[in-house]
This record gives structure tokens, sequence and C-alpha cells, in this order.
């Protein structure tokens, strides 16, 4: 028996003994192809030896300095690298320990920059139905997943919520997309209002929604829309990047693509490419200046906040990912997995959407095509593909039944990016193989 308390109460996973490149091999001699990256976590791939060697060298100068008495040269470097790349004026950063963590700051930074100015009244966040925001309180509160809030709804925040910008289900039949886009973008406004302006902190959203419906992008025009109504209203835009950001996308940041610069952007996973727990915080200058120049302090702070190897593991990552132009090819390998699964699933009668941006793309399932009608929760479906797949040496990231309980069953994929063609083609042909045997 285990005395861990495994994520399934009832299932004990297989133990990982060994990681390199895009392959995890367990104990029992099986080797899994990591087509999920975790869960979109890994982007260098396992064992890289330069991280390996950055953390090494860490760890041997100072393992730990706690970061109310001292600064590293590791996390100023990571900041100063993610501040010089950041678009717009976004170039103050918080470090983390993950991206649960950058939420809960964006939330705290967001009020107290608020409180700072002088409008303490201000306590309401607006996020969408359809989203992922972590899950300690305040960020599960943001979250749009039913599913996860059920247990613990006495204990969250309220938050307003507004439609998912998923054109894909809820685009009307004879819509345009403008004409869906702007509905969209009507019903922000018409929350903003409804809470009033200026009780309201900011919206919050994934540029490429992850966990909650598999990488669903955006349509054109909806987050400058929604950059637009922030402006207008005098509330923060808050980008959830944990999932899409570092390059995922095949951009550095995900919004890059939408032409749009939000007031603070939550990082993780790919930050530090599973290496070490990272996340971080970025945060535009006046707001920071604001903090600076009222009380002089953010009203937050972790035991481990700026970790030093954690830092440093990050910019290992961040400077391997630049060297090697790892980002374009994260951008180059999504479209030969694209037209793969295109290939493979474009007329699958259970395969209703493909979809995604760069190397973080989704497969909607549906029981029938035309009318678009998922599978029964109880079916558990995403949870026998994952059996399926882990069976023939596959990790991919499934989802099912988690959006108001009736959104059906979707698979993530996000390998790392230094996946190769070769490799592309296996993920493709065992996601067929356990698709078909889950069916
Ligand atoms: N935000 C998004 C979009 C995520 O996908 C996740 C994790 O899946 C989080 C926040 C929470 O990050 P973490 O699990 O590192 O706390």
């Amino acid at each position: 028996m285990s005395h861990l308390i495994h994520r399934h109460l009832g299932q004990r996973p297989p133990v990982a003994v060994g990681a390199s490149g895009v392959y995890i091999d367990d104990n029992q001699g099986r080797r899994y192809l990591d087509a999920s990256g975790g869960a979109a976590v890994s982007s260098l791939g396992h064992g890289h030896p330069d991280v390996l060697a950055a953390m090494h060298a860490q760890i041997e100068r100072a393992a730990y300095a706690h970061s109310g008495f001292f600064t590293t040269e590791a996390a100023e470097q990571l900041a100063a690298l993610l501040a010089a790349e950041a678009p717009g004026d976004l170039d103050h950063v918080y470090l983390t320990s993950g991206g649960s963590e950058a939420i809960e700051a964006a939330l705290k930074l967001a009020r107290q920059y608020y409180v700072e100015r002088g409008e303490a009244q201000r306590g309401i966040f607006i996020a969408r139905r359809q989203s992922y925001h972590g899950n300690t309180l305040g960020a599960l509160a943001l979250g749009g997943n039913a599913q996860r809030r059920r247990h613990f709804a006495p204990l969250l925040i309220d938050v307003a919520r507004v439609a998912p910008c998923y054109a894909w289900r809820e685009q009307a039949p004879g819509q345009s997309e403008a004409d869906y886009t702007a509905g969209l973008l009507a019903e922000l406004e018409a929350c903003i209002i409804a809470a009033g302006p200026r009780r309201v902190i900011g919206f919050c959203a994934e540029p490429v929604v992850g966990a909650t419906g598999g990488a669903i992008p955006p349509t054109a025009g909806y987050f400058k829309g929604v950059r637009a109504l922030c402006d207008k209203h005098d509330i923060l835009f808050i980008a959830d990047e944990v999932m899409c950001g570092m390059g995922r996308t095949g951009t550095l940041h995900a919004l890059e693509q939408d032409g749009v610069v939000a007031d603070l952007v939550a990082l993780g996973k790919g930050l530090g490419g599973g290496y070490q727990p990272i996340g971080a915080l970025l945060a535009r200058a006046p707001l920071v200046a604001t903090l600076r120049e009222g009380s002089g302090a953010f009203q937050h702070g972790h035991t481990y906040g700026s970790h030093p190897v954690a830092a440093a593991a990050a910019l290992a990552v961040q400077r391997v990912l630049r060297r090697d132009a790892l980002v374009a090819q994260a951008a180059r390998r999504g479209a030969q997995l694209r037209a793969l699964l295109d290939e493979a699933f474009g007329a699958h009668p259970h395969v209703g959407d493909i979809r995604g941006r760069g190397l973080l793309l989704g497969l909607e399932l549906v029981r029938e095509r035309a009318g678009k009608a998922p599978f029964a929760p109880a079916l558990q479906l995403h949870a026998r593909i994952k059996r399926q797949a882990m069976a023939r040496g596959l990790m991919v990231y499934p989802m099912g039944g988690t959006v108001d309980g009736e959104r059906g069953d979707h698979i993530l994929l996000a390998p790392p990016f230094i996946v190769s063609q070769a490799e592309l083609g296996e993920i493709v042909g065992r996601l067929g193989e356990a698709l078909d045997a889950a069916l």
C-alpha cells in the first residue's frame, strides 16, 4: 500500500524511474512517449544536460536564500530575461512556485493596486465559464470548472462569469465569426456594467483554453475587443498563460498572436519546463509603481518565492529555448502535428473538432459528428482513452465532462518542442489505436 495521497485514491500509477528527451521510463521496463509534456509542462524534454548543470551549480552555490533577506543572481537574471522580452511595459516579475500561486499573486496585486489608488470598493473579478486557473482557493474560485469547485463552494469568492470564446460549439449556424465575437464582447460589457465598473477589479482569461476544453483558440479580434473594454471601463486584463505561454503556442506569449498586451500575465509550466516547481507573474510598470509609491510593498509572499534553484533551472530552460530557436520549432512541429491529426482523424466519426495553436493541440470527441453530441459523462471516455494510451506507451492529457458537467471528452496533446517528426507520427498512430480500443 502507498502512503501517498494519489490523485485517484483507488489507483496507484506506474513508478517513473527515468526520463530523457520525450520519453519517461517506469520500473517495469516500460517506456512512455510524453505526448502531453505531462500537463503541457515539458518544453525542452526531460534530462537536458544544460539545465541539470545549471541546477547543480546553483545548489552548490546557494541551494536556498529566503527572499525576505536576499536576492540571487539566478532570480535577477530570470526576471531581466522575462522583462526584456515581454510585450509593452510588462517589465516587472514576481516569482512563485507554480501556476496557481502566480494566479493568486495576480488577484492580490490587482486588488492591492486599486486599494492603493483609493478604490477599496473594488472586489469583483470576471472570468469565463470555460476556464481553469488553478486549484488554490482564489484560483479555483476564478475557474469555470463547476466540477472542480463543487465541494468547496462555501470557501470561494464570488466571481462574475461570462461565456467562453468557443466558436466550434457556440457560434450559431449562419452567424459570422465577427457577429459571434461581437456578441461575446457585448455580454462581457453588460457583465461589467451590471457589476458596476467601479466595483470590478479585472477580467481574467486563458488566451488559448487548456485544461477545460482542449486547446481552444480565440476568434479573430476577441482579445483586441477584451482589451478595449478593459481600457474603456478602467479594469485590469489578466492573461492566464500558465499553460499556453512560454513558447507553447509557437510564440513566446500566446497573446502576441492576438496583438494584445495584458496588464498582468501568469506563467508556469513551460517556464521551468518541469525541472523545478516555478511560476511567475508579469506586471505592467504602472501597477508596480502605484504600490511602490503607495505602501511601498506588495502584501504577499511565500517561503519559496524566487527560489534560487528553481530560478536557475528556469533561466537555463529559457536560455536553451532561445539558443536552439525552439519556439519557432514549436510552431513548425505544431503545424506538422496538426496536419497528421487532420489526416488521421479529420473524417473520424467520433472526432468532432481538431484545434489549437503551435504545440498545444486538442481533439474534441463526439458521439456523432452532425449534432456534436458528446458521449455520456458516465462512460468516462477520457479516462478510458488515457488507460488505453498508457497501455500503448503514450501519454496524452484527457479531460471530460468538466465544464458545467456537460461538454464531453477532449484530448490535449502538448509534446516537448524537441519532438521529432518521426515521433509525431508515433503519437498519432498510437493515439488512433487507443481511441479505437476505448470507443
Ligand atoms: N492556469 C492554467 C491555465 C493551467 O492550465 C494551470 C494548470 O493546469 C494552472 C493555472 C495552475 O497551475 P499549477 O497546477 O502549476 O498550480
